[in-house]
């Protein structure tokens, strides 16, 4: 299996209209980032996680583009903005898609975007928090999570966790996540904030959570690529958009 780093940015992607690269150093390729999204292929299934702006930008760095699947970790527009460009790509490729989502974010996408999610080609599906799906050959686990005043979904397929833009998770999906090896842990702030884990409090989760290895990603302007790779401990790696995650299975 392998998991790649579409957008490894945060909300307002980087560099940003009005902070530039902020602390993160300009002339650092891996600085470049756009709005997160991963792409996980095994076994010649793909699943794609949200459609960040970009997604046209990023998929194109991708030889297969070939979806089996697409799941949406919550509404915010860095996560959504680029439906309509997958919603196209399917069309294009004479096929429809499977999409995945909550609730409450269904509704807000029929209602506020009526004309990408209404028609044939994406078939929506209702995310429940602790039922697990599958997708082919692959059961995808969705983990409740808190964000802000909204929920976002995070996703566990084996022993891989994707937990993006997250600050609080509750015993069941913490139980839920043990076990696992390699957590792509998203959104990690700077700072304390409503919507985000801060860095202290990620590096308690991981010492809780004890998985092989974690990446982070949604990074921002206060997080410098290889600033992070000297302070951090060499199980816990920043990504870069277009890293590559092999796992083994
Ligand atoms: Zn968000």
């Amino acid at each position: 299996m392998k998991i790649t780093i579409l957008g490894s940015g945060p909300s307002y992607g980087m560099p940003s209209l009005t902070r530039g690269f902020g602390e993160c150093d300009p002339d650092e390729p891996k600085n470049v980032r756009f709005r997160s999204a991963i792409l996980l292929s095994d076994k010649g299934t793909q699943i794609l996680f949200d459609t960040p702006p970009e997604i046209r930008l990023q998929l194109l760095t991708i030889k297969n583009r070939k979806l089996d699947a697409l799941c949406y970790t919550h509404l915010h527009y860095d996560h959504t903005g680029g439906a309509d460009d997958v919603n196209k790509m399917i069309q294009d490729q004479g096929r429809s898609l499977d999409v995945y989502a909550q609730k409450q974010d269904m509704d807000y996408f029929k209602k506020h975007q009526a004309y990408i999610f209404k028609d044939k080609y994406y078939h929506l599906h209702e995310v429940k928090f602790y039922k697990s799906f599958k997708v082919n050959h692959l059961s995808i686990l969705p983990i409740k999570q808190y964000h802000d005043d909204i929920l976002s979904v995070g996703y566990r397929i084996g022993n891989i966790a994707y937990s993006t833009d997250v600050r609080t998770l509750d015993e069941k999906s913490w139980q839920l996540l043990e076990g696992i090896d390699t957590w792509i842990l998203g959104g990690v702030a700077y700072k304390e904030n409503k919507k985000h884990v801060s860095m202290d409090e990620a590096l308690h989760w991981i010492e809780k959570l004890q998985p092989k290895r974690v990446f982070l990603t949604h990074i921002g302007a206060h997080m410098d690529y290889k600033k992070l790779c000297q302070k951090l401990p060499k199980n816990i790696r920043p990504c870069y958009d277009g890293m590559v995650i092999n796992i083994k299975t």
